[in-house]
């Protein structure tokens, strides 16, 4: 898979949590892998013997339908030679995602150029994005984020796709400014500091990494949440972690949990889109948290 680790274990977790966004952005330029990764998600969602590894089996009537491009459950929008992708193409292909699977749980589309669709098309998608039916994903590969629009990319869940791949794996520095933000969530919760305190620390370090170190930690906590241990990312701070997770006031539903996730989610968008206010940006986040205590 190349270039896409760390788009790939996005994906795993999402489906080990059963919270598979409905529109999933896979960003990168050519040669990263976008589609292989696009293509091999969709196949392994409709495959009949899914097991928890994202590989599908490719023996199965669903597979073989996928793999001969036949499978009735899965569309790739087509980019026209002009490269422009009109209302009516997205229309119908909305129509149909919007409609009962026949042959597997999901209805998927795939769109290979999201940056083709004029405005009238993008807009005819937000509507189904916004609205969105149960088990519809849509596939969108873009080899730049800035030719799109940004009512549309903020609908998506974006997976970064790159060439160079060397931060997939969580290196011991990374570890350690993991465990020190843990830390420091810690003190939030048993009062030590306070959420404006906690973002002056957090600012020694540039607001991108904390944030994927927060992501990092926020999905061990929910896979904690959900008792799935052995799936843990950072292992060895699965101690501080369970420390951490029993000081949340959380209901059953982890509701609140969500909450943050998305929350970070969304920070991580609005650091790529514009260039917020990173003080406010974290304190937003700080404070999510802290209710929790
Ligand atoms: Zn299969």
């Amino acid at each position: 898979m190349n270039g896409s680790k760390r788009a790939y274990a996005l994906l795993k977790t999402w489906f080990q949590l059963n919270r598979i966004p409905h529109a999933l952005l896979f960003l990168g330029v050519k040669g990263t892998g976008k589609r292989e990764l696009a293509e091999l998600f969709a196949n392994f969602l409709l495959c009949q013997h899914t097991k928890n590894i994202l590989v599908p089996c490719y023996a199965c009537k669903n597979c073989l339908l996928f793999k001969a491009s036949t499978h009735p459950d899965f569309q790739e929008i087509i980019v026209p030679e002009n490269k422009i992708i009109k209302i009516d193409t997205v229309r119908a292909v909305c129509e149909w995602v919007n409609t009962k699977p026949q042959q597997s749980n999901y209805r998927i589309v795939l769109l290979p150029a999201l940056e083709y669709l004029n405005g009238q098309a993008a807009n005819a998608l937000l509507k189904t994005l916004e609205e969105p039916c149960k088990n519809v994903l849509f596939l969108l590969l873009s080899t730049n984020k800035h030719l799109i629009p940004a009512t549309l990319f903020s609908r998506c869940q974006v997976l970064e796709c790159k060439v160079e791949d060397d931060d997939s794996k969580i290196d011991d520095q990374q570890l350690a400014a993991i465990k020190e933000k843990l830390v420091t969530l810690q003190q939030l919760m048993v009062g030590t500091i306070m959420p404006h305190q906690l973002v002056e620390i957090w600012l020694k370090d540039k607001v991108e990494e904390v944030l994927t170190q927060l992501l990092i930690i926020w999905a061990d906590l929910l896979k904690l949440f959900y008792n799935a241990n052995s799936l843990l990312d950072v292992e060895p701070i699965q101690y501080e972690l369970e420390i951490f997770k029993n000081s949340l006031k959380i209901t059953n539903n982890l509701q609140e949990a969500w909450v943050v996730w998305n929350t970070l989610i969304k920070a991580k968008e609005i650091l790529h889109l514009t260039q917020p206010n990173e003080s406010l940006l974290l304190e937003n986040i700080a404070i999510k948290i802290y209710r929790l205590a």
